[in-house]
Formats: structure tokens, sequence, C-alpha cells
């Protein structure tokens, strides 16, 4: 059955994991360890003041009065006064030893050293008294080393030898611990003349010849002892019933006599009470005997067992286990002395209790410890599998994202093309049905009543033509193909324009409308097409958001941090705009409230458009403005001034006579915008012919000379690099025709139709008035070549 469980364990052993084992072995070092200290301890006598701490709180606890079988005839220092000297004549004893004996006492013994000899007729006086009752009086002996640094040579003193003839002996040797106090008792001595009982052996009537130790109970109160002082027994004055039938003890308690011992209970205690306390603990039986000190530690290796390192330990159990040992190891020898005279010294057992404690909560700690760590551990993992998690969701997150931005790019440009296509689409007819009312309110025939339907019919169209632009420019806007072409351009002219074109719509509202063209220059290089939608904006938003008072457009130019500015202020005393929103109506399709678009109208594209070009201009559109008071919009742009036109004053005049008499070759290939080209130019130029494409140009260019050819730029291939081709076989090939381009592109485009050979670029979309303005521009420049490179050097271009 063993060796089945033994087998058992050994293969449980050996299947253990490496660390297992690693964690058995320690732990085993750790037991060995513990009681190897424990028997290192208790053997260099560590443990002694443990044990003896243990040993008085049993004596505390477990208290009993004296047999009243004894009294003590203290030689105290009132006797010791009464008698005025010391040593006394024996004749004191002698009276004493009669007057006791009188009284009836069984025994007298003395803790009086009788061995010098004195007064012989003292001495004889003790003898008699002695004599009296042979073998009742008990005289000391004293058994020591002959020679302190020979302690092994003992010899015993003994009384006067004629004294012992009717004496009992006994030795009043009293043990000494090696920390100075009396523990133990001897019952007897071996001595020169063979053993000798102990005076509490002799009194306690125990068998002589034993030599053995005995623990003095001192649990037994030394204030019950009876006691009589010797002054009073010498005296006759004490009650014979303090002695009748008792032992007698004579002994000295007066501290100049220097008979004290140290005692663990009762402090500094004469030889006489520890002789009585001795006789006391013999005569109730509690001449306490110390249990086995090899039981004790084999006690001590079992708790040590009991309370060894584990590695699956239960802290609640093990500290219960710990209560329970160490209340049997303190509550144990306390029962077992109470029932018996034995005394357990069981500080190594709690000591070896202590170190286990010691490396249980050293276990316990680490073991806290390591599960702290471990929980960090694992929340920090469950942290990072979150994050890695997250991580991936964010990634997923990003690349859904992605697509959907892809999906949304595209959905933008479509719309974008599409509103470029739709706005185009719409602007070619509607281009027609302008052209066409223009030519029809030119005709000063035309009867009023049919004028005035014609004109709403112009006017609607104004409206619609300048909404899909806007729409246009916001579809450029937010493909980012919103650019400007600069070049050089009469300023003065737009301020007056704008002028006499808003003077009407502001007259008929009842507002004044004044220009202030300040200090700048006339000729500046700038987008006009574009600088004028501005100004057409900002006087229209004056004018319309004004109800009475003054709507002013002022010029200026500025020196600012970046160099020279030109500053155009478009100010009213109109309704105003908030505070919060002045940010806001600079935002696409955004108005101040929806209020004002039952009012006033429009659709919030004005100034987000106005403030993209200004930008891309290089400068900037602001607005400061009070609510109820009016409001102050300027376009801030870096001024770049171009050389002034020779007779620039009467180059209105001038520019009509020169295309007047130029020969134009137009190419459009939309016969409605042929017919409305053909209507606006009809009566400016006098020699006009149409081609539908490049190939019939260069038909009709082989065949006769133009002066100007006007290309519309969807006539050129669709590729631009195609188109600069076309536009260079056209210059190449129109014998000194001016070539000029219609065209709607970004700057670059219209550079490469300049190198390509295009002598002017005219930028789309453009009103047909405009049209005939530049075109006139441009033909007095031709007429005089120096102006014309003066004005392209300006422009920057070749
Ligand atoms: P629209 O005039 O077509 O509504 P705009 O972009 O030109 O679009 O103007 C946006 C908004 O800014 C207007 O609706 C109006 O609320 C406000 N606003 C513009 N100019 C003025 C002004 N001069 N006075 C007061 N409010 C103005």
């Amino acid at each position: 059955m063993i060796g089945r469980r033994f087998l058992a364990a050994a293969r449980a052993a050996l299947s253990r994991s490496p660390v297992d084992r690693k964690g058995r072995l320690a732990r085993a070092a750790s037991l060995v360890l513990i009681v190897a200290t424990v028997f290192a301890a208790e053997g260099s006598g560590l443990l002694r003041p443990l044990d003896n701490a243990l040993g008085a709180l049993r004596f505390d606890l477990l208290r009993r009065d004296a047999s009243q079988t004894l009294t003590v005839v203290e030689i105290d220092p009132a006797s010791i006064r009464a008698a005025g000297r010391w040593p006394w004549d024996r004749e004191r004893f002698a009276q004493a030893i009669r007057n006791l004996q009188a009284a009836g006492a069984d025994t007298v013994a003395f803790d009086v050293d009788f061995s010098a000899r004195a007064d012989s007729a003292a001495d004889q006086a003790l003898l008699a008294a002695i004599a009296r009752q042979p073998g009742s009086v008990v005289l000391p002996t004293f058994v020591q080393a002959l020679d302190r640094r020979a302690p092994a040579r003992l010899v015993e003193n003994t009384p006067l030898a004629n004294l012992s003839n009717d004496a009992l002996l006994a030795s009043v040797n009293v043990l000494i611990d090696p920390d100075g106090l009396v523990r133990r008792y001897r019952y007897g001595f071996d001595s020169e003349s063979g053993g000798r009982a102990s005076m509490a052996s002799l009194l306690a009537n125990r068998s002589p010849g034993q030599t053995a130790d005995f623990l003095i109970d001192y649990g037994i109160r030394e204030k019950s002892l009876d006691h009589l002082s010797f002054e009073d027994v010498y005296r006759g004055r004490f009650d014979a019933s303090q002695v009748r039938g008792r032992s007698i003890l004579i002994g000295s308690t007066a501290q100049e006599l220097g008979d004290d011992f140290a005692t663990p209970r009762h402090g500094a205690l004469p030889g006489v009470y520890v002789h009585a306390l001795a006789y006391e603990s013999l005569v109730a039986g509690r001449d306490l005997k110390a249990l086995n000190p090899l039981l004790l530690g084999a006690l001590a290796v079992w708790s040590a067992y009991l309370l060894r390192p584990r590695s699956a330990l239960r802290l609640r159990r093990m500290l219960l286990r710990h209560l329970v040992i160490a209340a049997t190891a303190i509550g144990g020898p306390l029962a077992l002395q109470a029932a018996a005279p034995v005394s357990a010294a069981t500080g190594s057992i709690l000591f070896a209790q202590l170190l286990c404690l010691i490396w249980l909560v050293r276990h316990e700690l680490a073991r806290r410890a390591r599960a702290v760590v471990e929980a960090r551990e694992a929340h920090l993992l469950e942290l990072a599998e979150h994050m890695r998690a997250s991580r991936d969701e964010i990634l997923a997150a990003h690349d859904e994202l992605k697509a959907v931005n892809v999906a949304l790019d595209r959905a933008l440009a479509a719309r974008t093309d599409f509103l470029a296509m739709t706005s185009h689409e719409i602007r070619t007819p509607l281009n027609g049905i302008m052209g066409m009312t223009q030519v029809i309110l030119s005709d000063r025939n035309l009867p009023a009543g049919l004028r005035d339907k014609v004109d709403l019919v112009h006017a609607s169209g104004e409206t619609m033509l300048a909404l899909v632009d806007d729409i246009l420019d916001v579809a450029k806007m937010e493909s980012g193909n919103l650019t400007v072409t600069p070049a050089k351009m009469d300023l003065h002219r737009l301020l007056d324009e704008t002028t006499r074109l808003w003077t009407d719509k502001a007259q008929s509202k009842g507002l004044g409308l004044r220009c202030d063209r300040g200090d700048t220059p006339t000729w500046i290089i700038e987008d006009g097409g574009r600088l004028r939608q501005i100004l057409f904006n900002l006087t229209s938003n004056a004018i319309k958001f004004t109800e009475r008072g003054e709507v002013s457009l002022e010029a200026r130019t500025e020196l600012g941090e970046d160099g020279e500015m030109l500053v155009l202020e478009v100010s009213d005393n109109g309704i105003g705009i908030p505070a919060d929103k002045v940010e806001q109506i600079f935002e696409a399709f955004s108005q101040v409230d929806a209020g004002i678009t039952r009012k006033y109208g429009g659709t919030g594209l004005g100034l987000a458009i106005s403030r993209r070009l200004a930008r891309a201009m290089g400068g900037d559109l602001t607005v400061e403005s009070e609510l109820d008071v009016g409001s102050r919009f300027a376009v801030r742009l870096p001024l770049r001034r171009a050389a002034a036109d020779r007779g620039a004053a009467g180059a209105g005049a001038a520019d009509g006579v020169a295309l007047a008499a130029a020969s134009v070759l137009l190419i459009e290939a939309n016969p409605l915008a042929q017919g409305v080209m053909k209507a606006a130019l009809a009566s400016h130029v006098s020699d006009l012919e149409v081609a539908r494409s490049t190939v019939e140009a260069r038909a009709a260019l082989g065949s006769r000379r133009f002066d100007l050819l006007l290309v519309e730029g969807r006539c050129l291939s669709l590729g631009d690099a195609d188109a600069f081709e076309e536009v260079g076989r056209l210059a190449r090939e129109s014998a000194g025709a001016a070539v000029v381009v219609l065209w709607a592109g970004p700057a670059e485009e219209t550079a490469g139709l300049r190198r390509a050979g295009a002598r002017l670029v005219i930028p789309k979309p453009i009103a047909t008035a405009d049209l005939v303005q530049e075109l006139r521009a441009f033909r007095a420049a031709c007429e005089d070549p120096a102006a014309l490179g003066r004005a392209f050097a300006a422009a920057g271009s070749p």
C-alpha cells in the first residue's frame, strides 16, 4: 500500500514540469534551512529568553498558595538591630530552638553558617539545645569549589563536628543559571561523605541519594508562606499555631547579610525563601521536570513541516494552521504544567513557526506582486489587442473612406462636368437669344410696345446668363479650374462702364451712384473680365440691399507690405450684415437669412465667386459692415501698372475707325452663334466673312487676304496640342492677318496659344459688346505697332 503510494508520488514528481520541480526543490531547501536555523538557535541558547519568558508567563497564570506546613523564621534587620551585632552569640539560636520546640515545632532547620568555631559556652548551649531532641534540628552544608580556578575539585563545608552529632545535615547549595537567575533546584548533591540531600528535599522527606534537578514552581505565592521574625521567636512572642507540627526554616532576610538570589518571578529573594519555595514545590508535587528537548526538537520540526512552504498555498488555511500551532505551543505547556509537574520549553516550536510565518508573508507578498504584474500584463495585452482591433477598424474605415472619397471625387467631377456642360449648352442658345434681342433693339425703327417686350426678354436673358455664368464659375471653383488671365486693361474704362451700366438701376430705386477713380492708373495688368465680374457683383449687391441714400464706387492705390496695391471699394448705407454672418456670406449658396432670398432674390454665389477670383488674382475681398448702417466691400489686389496708350483719350473713336476698316474672317461652327456674331459685328465691321471650320478658313485665305482672323476656340481641334498646331498653321497661312482666338481655358493654354501664333486671346465668356470693344482696341493698337509692343511688353506677352 505505502509502496504503491510512494511509486505514485515518484511518478508524479517525474512527470512534473522542470519549473514545478525547481519550485519543489526550492521549497524543500527552505524547509531544511528553517529547521537548521531552529536547531542552531536552540543550540546556541538564543531561544532561552523566549523559553524563560514563556515559563514566567505560565507561573503567572498558574498561581497557588503555600502548604502551611513550613514557617520561615527571618533573621531580619529588626532582629539584627535588637541583638546589636552579627554574628550572634549561638546562645540566641539555642534559645530559639528551645522556644520553637516548646511550641511544638516538628523540625527546625537552619540556613545559617555554623562551620566556624565561636564562643565555646554559646556553642555548648546550642549543642545542648540540639541534643534535646536529636534528629529534629537540621544544619546546613555547602558544596563549593576548593579553588575558583579548579571548579571540579569540590569540598563540602559542614558545621562544627560536635554540633553535627545530634543534628541532620542538608545542603543549602543554590543552582544559578547562566543568566544569573535561580530556576532550578537539586534533590541532592554528591559530596565527599556520600550523597547529601538538599534542604528542601530533607524537609519534604524525599528519599536521599537523588541528585537530579527540578524546576522550582514560582507559581507558588511567596507571600503565602508563613513567617516570623527571629527576634519574636527568640523572645517567645509568637503564636504557637504558626509552628506547631511544622518544619521551621531559619535564614537571613536582612540585606546586609547578603543572602539574596535573583529569581524569575519574585525578583531578589533571600536564600531561605528559595529553599522554602523548593520545599513547597516538593510538598505540592510541583517539582517541575523539563520535557525532553529531543521531543521538543522533533515537535519543532513537525511544526515546520506542517507550516512548510507550499506552492498551492491558501493563505487563510495557512494562517489558521499558524494560529492552531501557536495556541498549542503556548497553551499546551500551560495545560500540561497545570495538570502535571512538567515544564515544556516550546520556544523552538514558536521560533520555527515565526520563520515559517516570515516565509509565508514573503511568499504571499511575492505572489500578490506577481498577481498584480500578471493582471497588469493581461490588461496591457487586452489593451494592445483592443488597439490592434481599433487600428484594424480605423484602417478598414480609412479604406472605406478612401473608396467613398474616390466615389465622391468621381461624383463631384461628374457633377462639375455636368454643370459645366449644361451651363455651356444653355449659354449657347442663350447667347443666341441675347445677340438677337440686341440686334432687334439696335433697330431705331422698332415700335415702342415691341421694344419694351424685347427689352424684357433681353433683361431676363441677362439675368439667366449671369446665373449660368455663376454656376459655371462655381463648378470651376470646385474643380480648381477657376483661373484668371491677366492682360493689359483700361481700369478707368471699367469703372466708368460699371457706373454707367448701374446708374439707371440705382436711379430707379432713388439712389445715387458715385464713382471716384482716385489716384489709380488707367492702364493696369489684370484679368479685365474677372475684375468687371467682381465689381458688377459688388455694385449690384450694394444697390440691391440699399433702400435710401447712396452707393459709391471708390478706387485708390495703397502702399502695403507686399508693394503697391489697388483698392476698389463699393460702399452703401443699406441694410448691413450681422457680425456673425460676415464670413458666412462668402460661402457658396450662403445668404444672411432665407428672408433675403424671398425679398431680394439671388443665389448666394456672387460673393463666393468674387472672393475666390480676388484671391486668384493674388489679393482678397473683405467686408466691413454694420447692421442697418451699411456695408463697405473692398477688393485689394497687387497693382501692376501698364504703359499708357498714346492718345488714349480719343481712343474710342480712333479704335472704331480701325476696326471698321479691317477685313475680318470669323471662324465659328455653331450656326446660332454665327448669327449672333454676325449681327453683333455687322454694324462695326464692313468686311466680314464667315467660315465654319479651320479647313474652310484656310481655303478662304487661299483666295483672298484678311486683316483679322477671329477664331472661336471650339473650332480648333479638341486636344490642346492640336489646337496650338492649328493656330500655328492658321498664322502661317494667314498672309499677315492677325489671329485672335476666343478661348475658355487656364493661363498656360492662353500662353500656349500666343506662342503658337495667336496675336490676341480673348477669354470667354464675353458679352458681344465687350468683344467688339476688345477688337476695336486691338485693331487700334495694330495700327500703332509701337503702342502694341508697349502694351504686350507690359502684359508679359511675346
Ligand atoms: P446673392 O446676392 O445672390 O444672394 P451674394 O453672394 O452676392 O449672393 O451675397 C450673399 C449674401 O450677402 C446676400 O444674400 C446678402 O444677404 C449679403 N449681402 C451681400 N452684399 C450685401 C450688401 N451690400 N448689404 C447687405 N447684405 C449684403
